[in-house]
């Protein structure tokens, strides 16, 4: 399935695809991203010493109307840094929402729709679209987008 590999190679060029299952509705894809260091989020060192690996399950943008979900398998680090007070990080990826289980692209995808219809017919068309999410994760993703009072959807309510 070529479009798949475009698709990962988009969200990050370094995104290595281990194993996929597919049903009718679902593409399960298990992923991971070669690096032999990382880089400690507070003092910025590099490092090469590992500490473990660990899976996050990860929304993505649907391939042709199937809802696209990944594992990531991602990894910790120690910091080399003895004056650092960070002893173990965990690898950021700049695609992905912060502490969240999905992708930017996706969030944005998905804050369009929330912005575009009632939150009970955007979760309608986001699980036609092979992105299913609830009204209430909508109305969530509407909360938390900063904009000038002005353009707020609840303002005059
Ligand atoms: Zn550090």
């Amino acid at each position: 399935m070529m479009v798949m590999y475009t698709h990962f190679a988009d969200l990050d060029s370094r995104l290595i695809v281990l194993s996929c299952i597919e049903d009718a509705n679902t593409l399960t894809c298990v992923v991971t991203v070669v690096s032999k260091t990382g880089r400690c989020p507070h003092c910025h060192s590099t490092t090469s010493q590992r500490h473990s690996a660990y899976m996050r399950v990860i929304d993505d943008l649907p391939i042709q109307g199937r809802r696209v979900q990944l594992y990531l398998k991602a990894r910790k680090w120690f910091c080399s840094n003895a004056l650092c007070a960070t002893k173990v990080f965990t690898e950021r990826f700049d695609w992905l929402v912060p502490y969240g289980q999905r992708t930017i692209r996706l969030d944005e995808a998905l804050r369009t729709i929330a912005f575009s219809s009632s939150c009970v017919q955007g979760a309608t068309v986001t699980r036609q679209l092979g992105m299913p999410v609830s009204h209430d994760t909508l109305l969530r993703l509407i909360h938390k987008t900063e904009m000038p009072v002005s353009q707020s959807p609840f303002c005059g309510h």
